[in-house]
């Protein structure tokens, strides 16, 4: 079969249960495919080929025995800041490039348990800071739509492997849009829950009160697979919430789209940088879905302004904390010749992170020094607190809130932007981190030059499945995602 990458996980669970082909084929189609396309897209940074041929193996052992779990011998791709017992985890950086986990985080765990295949790890910006995939120590990865734009950031790699079907599912983490953003770039679906839904344990540490891992597919019925996979309370990770899993799959046409009160912030649709075909695809879907039954509630959420600064402060103080640990000496990058442990720790830390990574540790041991600690980073909480408390209000009227996933649409790759235009990109997601809430991107068409335009779903606390079914709804009346970009078209 040659358009095997063309099928939904619900298709291909089903193709292999009924031995319609094996999960070797599969998962050489796939490989295939990432040898010849992924040579211009550049969305892996390790291809464990062997492994997944003899992960493929066993799967097809147990579907012949008959006791394989629903998504047993699916290939999917890994962010590569999931450690992966025995396999290379960079997390974009130098600092790590040589780092080989001795355990699976929860998320790989969970993922092999269930039988699915891993293909390899793909790329991201360098710790997880960045909007573009750029700042990864391996180059930039492309979007498929067009080479020379980037995926988005900081899950570039899944967004683009996923897009330019070089992967049918893949991980992502989302600290301040990192899931969200690059779906919407790539014209993929993407969902960052709950904080505390999906298991933090062995994802490596940006910002850990932000930081949440997630499912990135072509629909969200394929998200919802892999969410039933990989959500649920670890007794590894304190800040995971030991509270009942919906079933994703089952629930996907459980909410109706008809009576569903949508909330649309008056402050987000004007965004100086909005950009006006962003603006008006976001405005068409939410006709679509108000076509559908939905009602469209104007609403305020005053702390709009507040987003960036206190995310940019939030964030780099518990990177300069988190990141405290790669020091030269235990593992990681070790500079050449220390004259002594002082030298070894700058040399080793100023050799090893990018400029971004070195910026925000800067920024962030500024926040948390004494005499500082208060103006800034206190003061940054007490934001955090009125920001969630904007969208708890909000959720007294509404079911879900709707805004555009980012300003704009790619960015060309080299484009430069500087930091605060960089951050400012950010503006539709970091909210959804600080308050810890869960949302969704999903493509709803296309700029003037083709690229890509995602719609971000914001809901309340824990519902997930919500999200994930009303956005099912909506792609089953439109048929945005299912198009692809020229190169996925090529056959291997
Ligand atoms: N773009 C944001 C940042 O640079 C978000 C990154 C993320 O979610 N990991 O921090």
């Amino acid at each position: 079969m040659t358009d095997l990458h063309r099928l939904s996980i619900r298709e291909l669970s089903e193709g292999l249960k009924k031995a319609q082909f094996s999960s070797r084929e599969l998962t050489e189609h796939y490989l295939k495919r990432i040898a010849k396309i992924d040579a211009k897209v550049k969305s892996y940074v390790t291809v464990t080929a062997e492994q997944a041929l003899a992960e493929a193996d066993a799967a097809d052992a147990a579907l012949k025995a008959g006791h394989a779990h629903a998504l047993a011998g699916i290939p999917l791709a890994h962010k590569d800041i999931f450690c992966t017992q025995g396999i290379k985890t960079t997390a974009g950086s130098k600092m790590l490039d040589n780092f080989i986990s001795p355990y699976d985080a929860t998320v790989v765990a969970k993922a092999k348990a269930a039988g699915l295949v891993t293909l390899g790890k793909v790329n991201m910006d360098e710790f997880a800071m960045g909007s573009t995939s750029e700042s990864s120590y391996f180059g930039a990865t492309g979007n498929p739509w067009a080479l020379d734009h980037v995926p988005g950031g900081s899950s570039g790699g899944s967004a683009a492997a996923v897009a330019a079907d070089l992967a049918p599912i893949a991980t992502g983490t989302d600290t301040g849009g990192s899931i969200r953003q690059p779906a919407s770039f790539c014209g993929i679906t993407g969902l960052k829950p709950t904080y505390g839904r999906v298991s933090r344990f062995g994802m490596i540490a940006y910002a850990s009160s932000l930081d949440q891992g997630g499912p990135m597919a072509r629909s969200a019925e394929d998200c919802a697979y892999l969410m039933n996979v990989i959500a649920g309370h670890d007794a590894k990770d304190s800040t995971s919430v030991d509270k009942e899993v919906d079933d994703y799959v089952a629930n996907l046409n459980g909410t109706a789209v008809k009576g569903l009160r949508i909330g649309i912030p008056k402050q987000y649709f004007n965004v100086a940088g909005l950009d006006a075909d962003v603006k008006a695809r976001v405005e068409e879907s939410l006709k679509k879905l108000e076509e559908m039954g939905a009602t469209l509630v104007e609403i305020d959420l005053n702390m709009t302004e507040a987003y960036v600064p206190t995310y940019y402060l939030i964030a780099p103080a518990e990177a300069s904390s988190n990141l405290s640990r790669y020091d030269g000496v235990r593992y990681g990058y070790r500079c050449e010749n220390p004259k002594d442990i002082l030298d070894l720790y700058k040399r080793s830390r100023s050799e090893g992170f990018g400029a971004e990574v070195q910026r925000r540790i800067l920024i962030g041991t500024y926040a948390l020094s004494a005499g500082y600690y208060d103006a800034y980073y206190v003061k940054a909480q007490k934001v955090r607190r009125l920001i969630q408390q904007d969208f708890l209000k909000a959720f007294e009227n509404v079911d879900v809130i709707a805004a555009p996933s980012a300003p704009t649409t790619a960015y060309k790759i080299g484009a430069n932007l500087s930091p605060t235009e960089m951050y400012l990109g950010d503006i539709y997601t970091l909210a959804v981190n600080l308050a810890g809430l869960p949302a969704i991107n999903a493509p709803v068409g296309f700029d003037k030059d083709s690229l890509p335009v995602g719609l971000q779903l914001i809901g309340n606390y824990w519902s997930e499945s919500q999200l994930l079914s009303i956005v099912h709804q909506y792609q089953q009346n439109t048929d945005w995602h299912t198009k692809r970009a020229a190169i996925a078209e090529e056959n291997a």
